[in-house]
């Protein structure tokens, strides 16, 4: 399966996708993820991200793209994948078509995940990362075992940098306005499965199941 997670932030999609790409034994490509990674890594490519998403800004289309393009000729993800966080823009959605097409295949669902912006603000102002696997928590709706620190690494969990108030109202705005586009692009061409993101992260990941099979 190709699959592709779309929705504002907060939304529930780096959960979502680490349960579903585990069950479907497809690999979860995050770009969010990858660009932390590099920051904290230190590469070139951290040090051209790092300010963009300090401010809660895209990262460029050409960084970002050729990122994807890299990550998604790797072996693993010959056997299908499940993209979350990009496309970000419809200019990044027409450069996947055309990566796709050329490797001679095509997405086959894109899966909206649909909240309000007050729940989502509260998903981020708790929202705990762990820096060594990635996987997120929350202080209040999905705590670790133990508090502060990751249930299968244990390292010492952390706020990102762009989960502070007023960043998260940048990115809501960014999400309006270069984002949201993409649930119309992608209804035209007939891929969009649309679901509430309300609820346990179990009910979700329900949904989602019966939305995507
Ligand atoms: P998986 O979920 O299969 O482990 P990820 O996409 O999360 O795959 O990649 C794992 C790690 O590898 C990332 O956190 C990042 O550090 C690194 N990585 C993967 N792809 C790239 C890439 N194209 N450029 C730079 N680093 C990458
Ligand atoms: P969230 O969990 O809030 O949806 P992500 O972890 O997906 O956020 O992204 C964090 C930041 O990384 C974004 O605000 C942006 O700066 C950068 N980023 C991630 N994916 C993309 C993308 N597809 N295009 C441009 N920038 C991106
Ligand atoms: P996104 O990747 O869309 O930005 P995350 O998966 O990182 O979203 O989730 C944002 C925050 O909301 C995290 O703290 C996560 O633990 C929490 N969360 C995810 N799904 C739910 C849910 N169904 N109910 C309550 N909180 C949730």
């Amino acid at each position: 399966m190709r699959a592709v997670l779309v929705g504002p932030p907060g939304a529930g999609k780096g959960t979502q996708a680490q349960i579903l790409a585990s069950e479907l034994s497809i690999p979860k490509v995050s770009t969010g993820d990858i660009f932390r990674a590099n920051v904290s890594g230190g590469t070139e490519l951290g040090k051209k991200a790092r300010e963009y998403m300090d401010r809660g800004d895209l990262v460029p289309d050409e960084v970002t793209n050729a990122m994807v393009k890299d990550r998604l000729a790797q072996d693993d993800a010959a056997v299908g994948f499940l993209l979350d966080g990009f496309p970000r823009n419809v200019p990044q959605a027409e450069t996947l078509k055309g990566m796709l097409a050329d490797l001679k295949t095509h997405l086959d669902v894109v899966l909206e995940l649909r909240v309000d912006e007050d729940e989502v603000v509260k998903r981020l102002s708790g929202r705990r990362s762990c820096p060594e696997c990635g996987r997120v928590y929350h202080v209040e709706y999905d705590a670790p075992k133990s508090e502060g620190a990751c249930d299968h690494e244990g390292a010492a969990l952390y706020q990102r940098e762009d989960d502070r108030e007023e960043t998260i109202r940048h990115r809501l705005k960014v999400y309006r306005e270069q984002t949201a586009p993409l649930v119309e692009f992608y209804e035209r061409e007939g891929l969009l499965a649309t679901i509430a993101a309300t609820g346990s992260v179990d009910a979700v990941t329900a949904r989602a199941k019966a939305a995507i099979e």
